[in-house]
This record gives C-alpha cells, sequence and structure tokens, in this order.
C-alpha cells in the first residue's frame, strides 16, 4: 500500500512545477506544525483493559482554527493522518473557508467494539486530546467510522473538562445537540454543485451512468442525489464487495437490504462484482467515496470513466493522475470535489459561534454558491496553467496560503 503521506507531498511538488512558489510556502506545507500520538486505555465489557493508539495532526492554521475529522479505521496511522491533514489545509484554502488543516484517529476497527466501548474510546480520545481543542485553536469532527453521536459523546466529554459551554469546538454534530441543517450530507450535495457547475464545460450533458464506490455517509448521500438528479446509478459496494446493474439500481432500496444484512452484496436483481470491477466499468462518472489508493498505476490504464469525481480523500495516486490525464479522463480533485463537507462544518461553528440557527435554504444556498464560484476558480486555473484540475486546485490553495 502506497504512504499518503509520500503522495500528498509528491502532490505538492508537482504542482509547484506547474508554477513555482516561494520554497518557504513549500517547506512549510511539506512540514506539519504539531503531530501528538495518545494511547487510550479502554475498560472493555469483560473487564479487560486495552490500550489504543490515536493521533491528531495539526499541519497548518495560517487561515484559521486547525480544522479536521477523526478516523476510526484499523489501518489508521501517523502518515495516513498526516496526509488527510496536509489535505485538509489545500481544502479549507480552496473552498475559500476561514480554516487551517488538521486531523485525527484511532487505530481500530469500530465494527468490533460494543456500544459502551465505543464510547469510552471516543470520551478517551476527547479527554487526551482537551489541551489541544477549542473553537479557536482546533476544531474536529466526523470522517470514516465516525458520527453525529461519537461527535456528542466527545463535546460533553471536553465540555465536562473545561467547565465551558464549547458547541463550537466540535462539528458535524446533531442537529439536536448544536448540530447544523444540511451537514450530513453537505460533502456529497457539495460534490453534486461542483459536478454540475463544471460537467457543461468538460462536455457531460443528459443523464449519465454513475458508479459509486462506497455506501457509507459521503458514498451513500452521492448516490441518492445523483439518482434524484436524473442519473442511473448502476453499481455500487460497500467494504465486503460490489454489485452491478446496468439498467439501474434503486439506490434507496439497496441501502435498506444493506441495513438488513450487512452488505450490499446479494441485492436482489444485481450481480456480484469485485471492487476493480467497479473502478473499471464503462461508465460516465465513477465516484470513490470510501479509501485512498484505489486508482494506482496498476489499474488507472483499464479506468472507463469519463470523470472522476474524488469524494473519498486521496483515492487517486499522483502517477496514476497522469494516466487518466493523457487518457483524457477528467479527474476533479478530492480538495475541491468533497469540500462542501467543511465548508458547511464552518457555517456551523459560526452559527454556534453567534448563537444562530440558519434553516437548511439558508446552508445550501450559502454552500451552492461557493461551491459554485470555486470549481469555476479552479477550472480557470487549471486552463490557464495549462494542467490538470488537481494542479489547479493545488495552486489555487498555496496562492491563497501564500
Ligand atoms: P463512512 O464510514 O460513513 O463510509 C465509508 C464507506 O466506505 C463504508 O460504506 C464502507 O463500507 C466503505 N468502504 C470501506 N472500505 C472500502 C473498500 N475497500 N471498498 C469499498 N468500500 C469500502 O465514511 P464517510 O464519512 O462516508 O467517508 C468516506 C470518504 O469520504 C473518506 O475518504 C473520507 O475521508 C471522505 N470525506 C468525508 C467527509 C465527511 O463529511 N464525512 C468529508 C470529506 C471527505
Amino acid at each position: 500500500m502506497q504512504n499518503p503521506f509520500e503522495n500528498a507531498l509528491n502532490q505538492i511538488k508537482r504542482a509547484n512545477i506547474a508554477k513555482s512558489f516561494p520554497s518557504e510556502l513549500i517547506d512549510r506545507l511539506m512540514h506539519p506544525d504539531r503531530q501528538v500520538r495518545i494511547s487510550i486505555p479502554v475498560i472493555m465489557d469483560d473487564g479487560s483493559q486495552k490500550i489504543f493508539e490515536g493521533y491528531r495532526v495539526e499541519h497548518n492554521n495560517k487561515r484559521g482554527p486547525y480544522k479536521g475529522g477523526i478516523r476510526f479505521h484499523q489501518d489508521a496511522d501517523m502518515n495516513e493522518v498526516n496526509a488527510l491533514a496536509l489535505w485538509m489545509t489545500l481544502k479549507c484554502a480552496v473552498a475559500n473557508i476561514p480554516m487551517g488543516g488538521g486531523k485525527g484517529g484511532v487505530t481500530v476497527d469500530p465494527k468490533i467494539l460494543s456500544a459502551s466501548e465505543l464510547e469510552k474510546l471516543s470520551r478517551g480520545w476527547a479527554r487526551l486530546m482537551a489541551p489541544l481543542l477549542g473553537p479557536e485553536k482546533d476544531v474536529p469532527a466526523p470522517d470514516v467510522n465516525t458520527n453525529g453521536e461519537i461527535m456528542s459523546w466527545m463535546l460533553d466529554e471536553y465540555e465536562k473538562i473545561t467547565g465551558e459551554m464549547s458547541g463550537a469546538t466540535f462539528t458535524g454534530k446533531p442537529i439536536s445537540n448544536r448540530g447544523s441543517e444540511g451537514r450530513e450530507e453537505a460533502t456529497s450535495i457539495g460534490g453534486l454543485y461542483v459536478f454540475n457547475a463544471l460537467r457543461e464545460n468538460l462536455h457531460l450533458e443528459g443523464s449519465l451512468n454513475v458508479v459509486v464506490q462506497g455506501l457509507g455517509n459521503v458514498g451513500g448521500n452521492a448516490a441518492l442525489l445523483f439518482e434524484a438528479d436524473g442519473h442511473k446509478i448502476i453499481s455500487l459496494s460497500d467494504s465486503r464487495g460490489a454489485i452491478l446493474n446496468e439498467d439501474g439500481l434503486d439506490v434507496k432500496a439497496v441501502m435498506g437490504f444493506k441495513k438488513q444484512t450487512g452488505s450490499v452484496v446479494g441485492f436482489p436483481g444485481s450481480k456480484e462484482i469485485s471492487q476493480n470491477e467497479l473502478l473499471t466499468l464503462a461508465c460516465d462518472v465513477l465516484i470513490p467515496s470510501a479509501l485512498e489508493n484505489q486508482i494506482t498505476i496498476e489499474n488507472a490504464k483499464d479506468i472507463k470513466a469519463k470523470l472522476v469525481l474524488e469524494l473519498a480523500n486521496g483515492p487517486t495516486t499522483p502517477e496514476a493522475d497522469d494516466v487518466l490525464f493523457a487518457k483524457g479522463i477528467y479527474v476533479v480533485p478530492d480538495i475541491l470535489a468533497n469540500s462542501g463537507g467543511v465548508t458547511v462544518s464552518t457555517f456551523e461553528w459560526e452559527q454556534n459561534l453567534k448563537n444562530e440557527k440558519w434553516t437548511k435554504e439558508e446552508v445550501l444556498e450559502k454552500l451552492k454558491a461557493k461551491m459554485e464560484k470555486e470549481a469555476v476558480n479552479v477550472l480557470d486555473y487549471s486552463r490557464n496553467n495549462n494542467t490538470d484540475l488537481r494542479r489547479g486546485a493545488f495552486i489555487v490553495a498555496m496562492e491563497r496560503l501564500s
């Protein structure tokens, strides 16, 4: 497996070749401000104690407080968190929001924890990280395998320790606990706004065939939204496998089936295919919404989608980028495509700080205007610098950071 931090550093170097930046900026971006590793003790249900390794990387706060999600995954490690934190710095700059970049994680497969073990682990992370956190310092949010309920536990722990009401310290909270309307689906709807702002320019008109990898928060909502927007979802997957129906899948029904059985595999009327077959299907739009390193030098030559909309972070390696670019396949990069999530997280932070409550219509209207503007900006930068959309997005971000 390729090191995602090496890939992220490589992306910086490649953008710097397309347009040269001061070496001071490049050096700063290549070195996270702070990398914290913690050991979280949890008393398991059987009475034994287990220690879990946790992380927070504060990459850069030149434009605002460190901001970024917390991932619970068996493969999470400092390299992955470093990469995700660096991408957050660039993403917040591309989205032009007043936030810096950070990310957190715990090495754990949460599927094997009971609800009470998961709660103890989440509270333990917040307790040990509390000195770093705060609305003006560092503001975490959900990522893979974390959600609004986990943010509520963490916020509760943080407020007990500090003795302050501090809703703006965590975003992605449930609406009933100081969360924002629209946050749950923000990443996916932001991706749809970006896609719609670019599609005409990229010659993708009419109803399209769409493939979505990963059926979690981001992938599930993306599949529902693209289907509702008139497109045909022909293939879906989760960590257990992938399914195909060239006539189109009923996304809501697949999600209901997954809820009942634990996987999309076996959905009536669909054919099971491999994860790699899903990625290389003939389709118009491929939406990776799971993990890093999915489109690599090994399978890039077989990708047949006309456009890849990166709702996951880091799904395409730099070497694969070159192959896709040479084949004329557009890649809408993660730091633009999935920036709707952190944008609405920032709206949530702002509402908490001002003690306001915006309606869903207000949130989505603000999000749409931002996503459309920044998507066209990235397209202009990539065309003006004669390069791909990823380098275009990096150049926009790096100009704003310098
Ligand atoms: P999630 O935990 O809700 O869902 C992850 C999904 O990916 C699950 O359905 C899981 O089964 C699937 N999956 C895991 N490994 C897989 C594999 N090898 N092949 C296929 N599917 C696999 O997580 P999420 O919040 O939806 O995040 C997904 C991606 O989007 C991540 O890269 C994350 O960093 C990125 N992202 C999330 C947000 C957010 O707001 N949640 C914002 C920006 C970017």
